[in-house]
C-alpha cells in the first residue's frame, strides 16, 4: 500500500509571502500561534526584489529601495520561531472539513490548519491585445521598473495615467527619453507627480483618448498606428491575483481571511499590506481563541449617530405662487453618522464631539437664508452642509412640507456618505 503523504498541522496556513503574509506570520508567532507560509516563488517578498529604485512612500525609510525592505522583512520572518516556510510551491487544493482546512501542496505535502489567510497580492493587468506574444520592447509595470535604468534613451510610449505612469514618465524624461503618456481618461496620479509631468518639456500627453487597438513590435521598435516608438509600456493597473481565491470558491470559507493587496485595497502599498497583516493576525487570534475575543474590552462602538427629530420652523421653499409669497412650515428629521467613536468618551475628548446645537443651527440656516424652488434641491443642500461638519461621515435627511395639502404631508428624504 502506498504511504499516505505527510500532514503538517498548524494553527494558520498563509498563502502568499509578500509584506502582508510576512507581517501576519510574524504577528501570529508573537501571539503564540503557529503559521505555515506558502510562497510560490523561491523567496519571500518576491514582488519587491526587482524594485531597486529609492522610494519615498514608506514612513521612516524615505531613501530605501523596496528590494532592501524586502530583505529586512524576509530576514525577520526566517529568523522567527513558530513560522514554517514552504517556498517555491503552491496549494493545489483546499478543503474545509471537521473544523480544519486541509491544503495539498504541489510537493504532495498536506497541511492541516485551523485558519487560512490569503495574502496573494495583485497581478498586473496585461491585456491580450498587447501581450499575446512576449516581446522585449513591450513591457508591463514590473519589467519597465526593472529595466528603465538600462534602456538606451529614445521614444517611449506609456499607456495609462496612474501613479506608475506619472512616476515612470518623469524618471524616463529625466534620463533623456521623449515620453508620450496615453490614457483613455484623465490623470489618476498623485497631484505633485501630475504637476511635474505636465511641466516637463520631454513629456507629451494624450489623455482622454481611446487606447490603441494593437502594438506591432519588431527588432528595432514598436509601431502604434502611424507612429513608431522604441519601447511601449502598458501600465494599466492591477487586479487581485485569482489563483488562491479559485481554490476557495466552492466553500463558504469558515475561518478564511484576506490581507494586503489581495483584499482589493483602494491604495495598495507596502504600509497598508504590513498593517493588514497585523489586523489579520489579531482577527485570526479572536476566531481561534474565542475566550480572547470575549475578554477583550470593547473600546469602540461601530457607529455613533446624532438624531434630530421633528425640528419644525418656517422656510422659503417651493414653486407655487403661495409658496413664493412667504415662508411655509416644514419639518426636518436628520441623522448624522459620526462613525466609530470611543464607547466612553473621556472629558478630554469633548473637543472632538460634534455639538448637536451646531447641527440644528446649520439646518435652520440652510433652509432659511435663501428661497429654494425644489424640496429635492434643499434636501441635497442640507446633505452637503451637514457632511461638511467636522467628524461627519454620513447623513440622512427627511424634509416634510407640513401644510402643502389639507389632507396629507409630503416629504422627501435622502442619504449620503457612509452608513
Ligand atoms: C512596479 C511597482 C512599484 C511599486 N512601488 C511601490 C512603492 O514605491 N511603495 C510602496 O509602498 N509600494 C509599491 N508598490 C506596491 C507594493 O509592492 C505592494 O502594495 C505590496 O507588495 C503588497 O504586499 P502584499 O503582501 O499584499 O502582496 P505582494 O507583495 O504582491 O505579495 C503576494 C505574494 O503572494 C505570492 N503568491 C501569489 N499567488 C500565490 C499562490 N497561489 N500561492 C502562493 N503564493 C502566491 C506572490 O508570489 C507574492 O510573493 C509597487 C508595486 C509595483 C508592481
Amino acid at each position: 500500500m502506498p504511504a499516505s503523504p505527510p500532514t503538517t498541522p498548524v494553527d494558520v496556513a498563509i498563502l502568499g509571502g509578500g509584506p502582508a503574509g510576512c507581517s501576519a506570520a510574524s504577528w501570529l508567532a508573537q501571539l503564540g500561534l503557529s503559521a505555515l507560509l506558502v510562497e510560490r516563488e523561491p523567496q519571500l517578498c518576491a514582488a519587491l526584489h526587482g524594485l531597486s529604485f529609492r522610494q519615498d512612500w514608506v514612513l521612516g525609510q524615505p531613501a530605501a529601495a523596496l528590494a532592501e525592505l524586502a530583505q529586512h522583512y524576509a530576514g525577520q520572518v526566517e529568523r522567527t520561531a513558530g513560522i514554517t516556510l514552504r517556498l517555491g510551491t503552491r496549494a493545489e487544493s483546499a478543503r474545509h472539513a471537521g473544523g480544519a482546512w486541509t491544503l495539498q501542496l504541489a510537493t504532495g505535502e498536506h497541511v492541516q490548519a485551523r485558519a487560512l489567510l490569503v495574502a496573494t497580492g495583485l497581478r498586473l493587468l496585461r491585456p491580450a491585445r498587447y501581450f499575446a506574444l512576449p516581446h522585449r520592447r513591450v513591457l508591463d509595470a514590473t519589467s519597465l521598473t526593472a529595466q528603465r535604468d538600462h534602456l538606451p534613451p529614445g521614444r517611449v510610449l506609456l499607456l495609462g495615467a496612474g501613479d506608475n505612469a506619472a512616476e515612470n514618465a518623469l524618471h524616463l524624461a529625466e534620463r533623456g527619453f521623449d515620453v508620450t503618456v496615453w490614457a483613455r481618461g484623465a490623470w489618476r496620479a498623485q497631484a505633485h507627480l501630475v504637476a511635474r509631468a505636465e511641466a516637463h518639456p520631454r513629456i507629451q500627453r494624450r489623455l482622454a483618448t481611446p487606447l490603441p487597438d494593437a502594438l506591432r513590435p519588431d527588432d528595432r521598435g514598436v509601431d502604434v498606428g502611424e507612429e513608431r516608438f522604441d519601447v511601449v509600456a502598458a501600465l494599466l493597473g492591477f487586479e487581485p491575483e485569482p489563483s488562491a481565491f479559485a481554490l476557495l470558491s466552492e466553500h463558504d470559507r469558515p475561518h478564511a481571511f484576506v490581507a494586503g493587496d489581495a483584499s482589493g485595497r483602494w491604495h495598495p502599498c507596502v504600509q497598508t499590506a504590513l498593517a493588514d497583516g497585523v489586523q489579520a493576525a489579531k482577527l485570526i487570534e479572536q476566531a481561534l481563541r474565542p475566550e480572547a475575543a470575549a475578554a477583550a474590552p470593547q473600546r469602540f462602538n461601530n457607529r455613533q449617530v446624532i438624531h434630530l427629530q421633528g425640528l419644525r420652523f418656517k422656510a422659503n421653499l417651493g414653486i407655487l405662487d403661495f409658496e413664493r409669497s412667504g415662508p411655509q412650515p416644514i419639518q426636518v428629521d436628520a441623522e448624522i453618522n459620526l462613525g466609530a467613536l470611543p464607547i466612553v468618551a473621556r472629558d478630554a475628548d469633548i473637543g472632538r464631539v460634534l455639538d448637536y446645537r451646531r447641527v440644528r443651527a446649520a439646518i435652520i440656516d440652510e433652509c432659511t437664508t435663501e428661497h429654494t424652488d425644489l424640496v429635492e434641491a434643499l434636501v441635497g443642500k442640507l446633505c452637503n452642509r451637514l457632511m461638511s461638519l467636522p467628524g461627519v461621515v454620513g447623513v440622512r435627511v427627511k424634509l416634510t412640507k407640513l401644510e402643502i395639502f389639507p389632507d396629507c404631508e409630503v416629504a422627501v428624504s435622502a442619504e449620503t456618505g457612509r452608513w
